[in-house]
């Protein structure tokens, strides 16, 4: 099966998880869109050599200007951007089959097809996720085919990696490893397309802030 991965990792986001910076819940949906996307395994490694060269390059004694170095930085990125992806067979053969590929799999146990779904209200499902940081909240979602998740809007990041099916968000289809990033700025309704129930990776960094009364009633009995 190829994959045709059409919504990648932000500069800014991958960057981020390069410089080992990015908590732990943001790092499993970025390292889950890199075991399902060689292109973004690609950049990763331009980002980690050019990141390697400009550390050689700074004498650490000397204040350096964030701006420059980042000007630098990408200016590598971008040089470099037009050679030929690197594959590495063995690991996309053994990550990008698999329905939950690592590092996400690691995180739900092995019995994948025994995943124990809760209910999250009108014919949808979760599976939170435990990570060791405080600052997001990760989970699982099954979403009916046709249905959209509940709208809401929140406070801040929000990454959604599809796994199976597809969904849209406006005019846009998000299909197998895709990954949205979206903000504050963006109140959005992902719809999961008719053929299949859609489940995604949904990593958010403050509870979820429903726009309906019921759902936000109930939002501490679920758990969201
Ligand atoms: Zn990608």
């Amino acid at each position: 099966m190829t994959l045709h991965v059409q919504h990648h990792i932000s500069d800014e986001l991958l960057l981020d998880y390069a410089s080992g910076t990015l908590a732990e819940g943001w790092s499993i949906a970025v390292a889950t869109h890199l075991a399902l996307c060689p292109s973004c395994r690609d950049r990763l490694s331009f980002m980690e050599h050019a990141g390697g060269e400009l550390l050689e390059t700074v004498d650490v004694d000397e204040p350096v200007s964030e701006a420059a170095s980042w000007t630098s930085m990408m200016g590598k990125i971008a040089a470099e951007k037009d050679r030929p992806a690197v594959e590495t067979p063995a690991r996309v053969a053994a990550s990008g089959e698999a329905l939950i590929p690592e590092p996400l799999r690691s995180y739900l146990g092995s019995d994948v097809d025994g995943l124990k779904w809760r209910a999250l209200g009108r014919g949808a499902y979760h599976i939170p996720i435990k990570t060791g940081d405080a600052e997001s909240q990760v989970r699982l979602l099954k979403i009916p085919a046709g249905k959209p998740v509940p709208e809401h809007s929140h406070g801040g990041r929000e990454l959604t990696l599809v796994l199976k099916g597809a969904f849209t968000d406006g005019s846009t289809v998000f299909r197998r490893g895709d990954l949205e990033e979206a903000d504050e700025t963006l109140t959005h309704q992902p719809v999961a397309t008719p053929d299949e129930d859609c489940i995604c990776l949904a990593v958010t960094d403050a509870p979820l802030k429903f726009k309906s009364l019921i759902v936000r009633l109930v939002q501490p009995v679920l758990g969201i």
